[in-house]
C-alpha cells in the first residue's frame, strides 16, 4: 500500500486521537481556552448578535476565523471540521462564521496576529454561493470602502493574513471562480495568503480528497508563520446534549421535526424563505416515464395563499425527510434505537456555535429531519470514529481505511454506501454506542434542500408550481445495494400515497409522510422558491434555442407553455425550436403527448427536435441533432436568438456549447476559436444561459 502525506498525517491523527482517548487526554495539559469554552455553556457569555467580526473575535478571544460561502453545505461542513482541527492539533482560538452575517468594511483592522479562513463554494455561472453574494459584492466594487478610509492603491489590507480553499465542479466554465476572484482582490488589497490556494473539484469527484490533501501543506506554512506548535489531538465535542426526563415528545415544547418556532406553535407565517418553508399542498402528481423500473415525477405544487411567487425560469427547494429505513438503521447502529423518542437538549458548548436545529427534540426528529445520513461518506470522519469502535477489529478497519485513500475509494465511496452502512459492515451485529451524538452531529452535514427547475409558467399557472423530477435509484453493477436519493424517493412516496397506491417502494423506504405532528397531512411538503436569471427574452418576438435532454426539459416546458398561452391570446410570438433527448420514445419521453398540444396554438413557430439514443443502430444525442440543423440554428442566431441550455452540466452542457461554437465557425466562415468567442460573447451579454446540474 501507498501513503501519500495525507494519509500518514491522518493515520498519525487517529493515532493520537486513540491515545488521548484511552488515556483521557493525560499525555498533555488541558489548553487554557478549552476551559474558556465550556464557560460559554449555555449562552451565559454569549456575545450580543454583532455584524462587526472583528468585535466579535475580540471579546470571544479568538485568533482564527473560519468563513464559509455555502450552498449545499460542503463548504460549511469543510469550514467546522478545518476549526476543529485547527483549535485541537494547533491551539488556534477559532470560531465558524457564515459570511452572510458580518460586515467587511473593517477587514482592514483584522488583526496582524489573526487568521481568516475562506472557504468559498462557485455556485452556477461563477457566481457566488446565496450567503456570500454581500461580500463578493463588497469586494468586487470599484473601490470597496474600508473603514479607516485608506483607498485601494494604499494596500488597505496590508494586516490581513488569509487562507483560501474553494469548492468548485470543473465541468462548469467558471472553476471555482468565487475563490479565484476573491484570492485576487484580496492580494491585490495587500493581503497575504498563507499556504496554497486550494481548490476542490466536484466534477472530477475529488472535492474531499483535494481538501484533505490541500489542509495538510496548509497547516505546514500556517503553524510556520503563526510560529504554532502542533499538539496530539484529542475529541472535544461541540455540543452539549442532554436528555431531559421531564419533557415527552408530546410536550408542545419539544420539537419533532418542525423547523422553526412559528411552525411549532402552528402559526406559520411568511415571508417563506431558506429559513422558514412554506408547508405545500401538493395539488396533483403524475408518473411520467412508462416502464416500471425507473420513474420520473410530474408534480403541482400548490402555492396560493402563501405569499410566494415564481417567475417561469425560476427554482423550487424541495425539503425533504429521511426514510424510516434509514433513519432506523443509524438510530440501531448506534444504540439508539430504543431511546430515539427520548427528549434531548442540545447546547453550544462555545458561544460562537451554532446548534444546527431547534432544540429541545428528540434522536429521532434530528436523524429525520435534519442531518444528511445517507450522502457520501468522509474519510476524515470515519477516521474520527476510531476512538469509539465497539472492537478492536473495528478500530484497526477504521485506521486502515480512514489512512488509506485508495482502500476508501474502492471498499466504501464507489459502493455508494453511507455511514451506518459503513458501521455495520465494520463491526456486524454490534451498536457504536461509544459515538458521542455530538461528533454525529457535527460530522454529518446538515440536510438542505434540493432544488427543481420549475416546469411550469407563472403567466400560465402563477400559484401552481410545476416541477419534472427523476427519481433516484441507482444500482451498481454487480452490488446488492440500491443508492436511493433522498429527496425523490420521498417525493415518490407523497405520489403513492396521494393515489392511495398499495406498492410501497420495493426496497422498503418508509417515511413519516404526514410530518411533524401530522402538519404535512393531506400530501404537503416542504418548499421554498429560488429565483434565478435563467429568463425568456422580454421581448416574447425573439427567436428562442432550448436544449434539455432528459429533465433538461423542465424549464422549457414552462417556456412553451406561456410562449403557447401568449400566441393564444393573439400575441405575436418568434420562432421556439426546442432539442430534447431520451432513452426511447415510448419509455421516458417527457410530456410526449403535451407537445402537439401547444403546436396546435403555437403553430410554425414551434418545433421540437428529438434525439432517442437508444432507437437506433448508433447513440444519438442532443448536440448531435444540432449540428443536424445548423443551418436553421445560424438563421435563428442571426435573428437575434437567445440559447438556453438545461440538464447535465457535467457532459451535455460542455458538448452543446463546443457544438454551438462549431456551427456559428462553420456557416460564418470562421475559424473554431473566432466561433467560440462569438459564444462567450453570448455568455457574458445573457443571450446563452445556462441551468445545469
Ligand atoms: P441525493 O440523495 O441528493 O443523491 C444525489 C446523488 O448524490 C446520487 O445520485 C449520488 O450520485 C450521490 N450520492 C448520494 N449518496 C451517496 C453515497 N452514499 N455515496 C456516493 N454517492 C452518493 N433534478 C431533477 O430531477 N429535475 C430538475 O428539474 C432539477 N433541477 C435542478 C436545478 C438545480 C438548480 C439544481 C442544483 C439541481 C436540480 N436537480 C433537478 C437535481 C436535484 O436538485 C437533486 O439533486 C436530485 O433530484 C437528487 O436529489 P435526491 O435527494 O433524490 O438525491
Amino acid at each position: 500500500i501507498e501513503y501519500d502525506t495525507a494519509d500518514i498525517v491522518i493515520l498519525t491523527a487517529i493515532f493520537a486521537a486513540t491515545i488521548a482517548y484511552f488515556t483521557k487526554g493525560t499525555f498533555w495539559g488541558k489548553p487554557k481556552d478549552l476551559f474558556a469554552d465550556l464557560a460559554h455553556t449555555n449562552g451565559t457569555a454569549k456575545a450580543g448578535k454583532t455584524r462587526d467580526f472583528v468585535k466579535k473575535m475580540a471579546e470571544t478571544d479568538r485568533n482564527a476565523i473560519f468563513f464559509y460561502g455555502s450552498q449545499t453545505g460542503t463548504a460549511e461542513d469543510y469550514a467546522s471540521r478545518l476549526a476543529k482541527e485547527g483549535h485541537a492539533r494547533f491551539g488556534l482560538r477559532t470560531i465558524v462564521a457564515d459570511i452572510e452575517d458580518y460586515d467587511f468594511e473593517n477587514l482592514d483592522t483584522f488583526p496582524s496576529d489573526h487568521l481568516a479562513f475562506l472557504l468559498l463554494a462557485t455556485y452556477g455561472e461563477g457566481e457566488p454561493t446565496d450567503n456570500a453574494v454581500e461580500f463578493y459584492e463588497f469586494l468586487s466594487g470599484d473601490e470597496p470602502q474600508f473603514s479607516e478610509g485608506a483607498s485601494a492603491d494604499e494596500k488597505p489590507l496590508q494586516n490581513l493574513k488569509y487562507v483560501t480553499f474553494g469548492l468548485g465542479n470543473n465541468t462548469y466554465e467558471h472553476y471555482n471562480a468565487m475563490v479565484r476572484r476573491v484570492d485576487g482582490f484580496l492580494t491585490k488589497l495587500g493581503a497575504t495568503r498563507y499556504g496554497p490556494a486550494g481548490e476542490g473539484d466536484d466534477g472530477a469527484g475529488t472535492m474531499e480528497e483535494d481538501f484533505l490533501a490541500w489542509k495538510e501543506e496548509m497547516w505546514q506554512v500556517v503553524s510556520k508563520e503563526m510560529g504554532l506548535e502542533e499538539r496530539e489531538a484529542v475529541y472535544e465535542p461541540v455540543f452539549k446534549i442532554t436528555e431531559d426526563e421531564l419533557l415527552s415528545p408530546e410536550s408542545d415544547t419539544v420539537y419533532l421535526g418542525e423547523p422553526n418556532k412559528s411552525h411549532l406553535e402552528g402559526k406559520t407565517k411568511g415571508p417563506y424563505n431558506s429559513h422558514n418553508p412554506f408547508i405545500a399542498p401538493i395539488a396533483k402528481s403524475t408518473e411520467l416515464f412508462t416502464v416500471k423500473d425507473r420513474n420520473c415525477l410530474h408534480m403541482e405544487i400548490d402555492i396560493s395563499g402563501s405569499g410566494l411567487s415564481y417567475t417561469t425560469g425560476d427554482h423550487i427547494a424541495i425539503w425533504p425527510t429521511n426514510s424510516g429505513k434509514e433513519t432506523d438503521r443509524i438510530l440501531n447502529v448506534l444504540g439508539l434505537g430504543e431511546k430515539r423518542h427520548t427528549v434531548i437538549r442540545v447546547d453550544a458548548l462555545d458561544s460562537t456555535s451554532k446548534v444546527p436545529f431547534p432544540s429541545p427534540t428528540t434522536y429521532d426528529a434530528v436523524i429525520r429531519y435534519h442531518v444528511e445520513i445517507n450522502g457520501l461518506v468522509s474519510r476524515q470522519f470515519v477516521a474520527s470514529l476510531a476512538p469509539f469502535a465497539p472492537s478492536e477489529k473495528a478500530k484497526s478497519e477504521l485506521v486502515r481505511l480512514g489512512g488509506d485513500k485508495d482502500a476508501f475509494a474502492e471498499e466504501i465511496s464507489s459502493r455508494y454506501l453511507n455511514i451506518a452502512q459503513v458501521l455495520e459492515m465494520l463491526a456486524p451485529g454490534q451498536t457504536w454506542s461509544a459515538i458521542p451524538f455530538s461528533l454525529i452531529i457535527e460530522g454529518l452535514t446538515h440536510i438542505q434542500p434540493r432544488y427543481y427547475s420549475i416546469s411550469s409558467s407563472s403567466q400560465v399557472q402563477k400559484d401552481q408550481i410545476a416541477i419534472t423530477a427523476v427519481v433516484e435509484s441507482i444500482r451498481l453493477p454487480g452490488s446488492k445495494h440500491i443508492l436511493k436519493g433522498v429527496t425523490t424517493n420521498y417525493l415518490l412516496a407523497l405520489k403513492q400515497k396521494q393515489h392511495g397506491d398499495p406498492n410501497p417502494d420495493p426496497h422498503g423506504l418508509t417515511y413519516n409522510i404526514t410530518g411533524p405532528r401530522n402538519k404535512y397531512d393531506g400530501i404537503h411538503v416542504p418548499v421554498h422558491v429560488r429565483h434565478s436569471n435563467f429568463k425568456l427574452p422580454s421581448n416574447p418576438e425573439k427567436p428562442i434555442i432550448m436544449i434539455g435532454p432528459g429533465t433538461g426539459v423542465a424549464p422549457f416546458r414552462g417556456f412553451i407553455q406561456e410562449r403557447a398561452a401568449l400566441a393564444a391570446k393573439g400575441e405575436k410570438v418568434g420562432k421556439s425550436l426546442l432539442f430534447f433527448g431520451c432513452r426511447n420514445s415510448n419509455e421516458d419521453f417527457l410530456y410526449k403527448d403535451e407537445w402537439p398540444e401547444y403546436a396546435a396554438k403555437l403553430g410554425d413557430s414551434f418545433k421540437l427536435v428529438t434525439a432517442f439514443s437508444r432507437e437506433g443502430p448508433k447513440k444519438v444525442y442532443v448536440q448531435h441533432r444540432l449540428q443536424e440543423h445548423a443551418d436553421e440554428v445560424n438563421e435563428l442566431l442571426k435573428a437575434g436568438a437567445y440559447i438556453y441550455v438545461c440538464g447535465d452540466a457535467a457532459h451535455m452542457a460542455r458538448d452543446v456549447n463546443a457544438t454551438f461554437g462549431r456551427i456559428i465557425a462553420e456557416k460564418r466562415g470562421q475559424t473554431e476559436a473566432q466561433g467560440e468567442e462569438v459564444v462567450k460573447r453570448m455568455r457574458s451579454s445573457n443571450q446563452y444561459q445556462e441551468d445545469v446540474w
